[in-house]
């Protein structure tokens, strides 16, 4: 799990300053409870350069200098921070009200993530091993290493105004299910070999072949032997998302 994006921060950062005395709070303070709400692991915990800050930091500071919540009516700035306005809270109250005691609960990292390994094998990755069709085989582990980076490219490469939506579809987990959606998406390889191992493809090249996809729209492409592209499915989808007005 990593990158949480700028938008994704929006409904959260409403609801905690809607539950704060007089509707505002410190940058500082937000970005904390913003933290222990959305847990943000991997390249969102990096240290920037120079900086005694990392990335998810930044990116909640991001939310200010960026007039984010300003210029879309939802709260005010105050030197020190953010000032939520009735169009803000009116949205936070929109919300389930049940999003900020997800804080209680710890992101388990053993629940599947399901990922191409680009061999043509589906995997489901569970913690360091990696298992396919019931088997439990920790030889695949460089797979999962090197996939590790090329998600996260992928991620950073293909995160547009702040979203990581699915190609097919738009739907964006962060925006979607608040608060738990963070982080998580599904990255599909357009050719059976790339970037597993074997290949030594650049790493942005690599990029260039994979694309982000819902579990929906994932499903869907793999439900064809060979594989359906992602503009064939695109073409049979009668559903989109549209966020907006968030
Ligand atoms: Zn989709
Ligand atoms: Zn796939």
């Amino acid at each position: 799990m990593s990158l949480v994006t700028e938008a994704q921060l929006v409904v959260p950062a409403l609801i905690l300053l809607d539950q704060a005395t007089g509707g505002q709070m410190p940058t500082s303070e937000l970005s904390r409870q913003l933290r222990a709400l959305l847990r943000p692991s991997g390249q969102d915990l990096a240290i920037l350069a120079n900086r005694n800050d990392d990335h998810f930091s930044q990116k909640v500071r991001n939310l200010k200098s960026h007039d984010t919540l300003k210029r879309q009516g939802l709260a005010e700035h105050i030197p020190s921070g953010f000032r939520i306005t009735d169009k803000g809270r009116q949205i936070a109250r929109s919300q389930s009200a049940n999003v900020t005691a997800l804080a209680d609960f710890p992101l388990d990292t053993s629940a599947p993530q399901f990922e191409d390994m680009g061999n043509g094998a589906e995997v489901v990755v569970i913690d360091e091993n990696i298992v396919t069709e019931g088997q439990l085989s920790t030889r695949n582990v460089t797979y999962r290493t090197r996939s590790r980076q090329l998600r996260d490219a992928a991620i950073e490469h293909y995160t547009k105004d702040g979203k990581i939506p699915c190609s097919v579809c738009s739907f964006d987990y962060g925006l979607a299910y608040v608060g738990i959606g963070t982080g998580y998406i599904q990255i599909h390889h357009l050719e059976p070999i790339s970037y597993n191992g074997e290949t030594r493809l650049a790493l942005d090249e690599a990029v260039r072949k994979v694309r982000p996809l819902c579990a929906n729209c994932h499903v869907m492409v793999h439900r064809r032997h060979p594989w359906l592209s992602v503009e064939r499915v695109t073409d049979l989808l009668h559903v989109t998302y549209d966020y907006a007005n968030l």
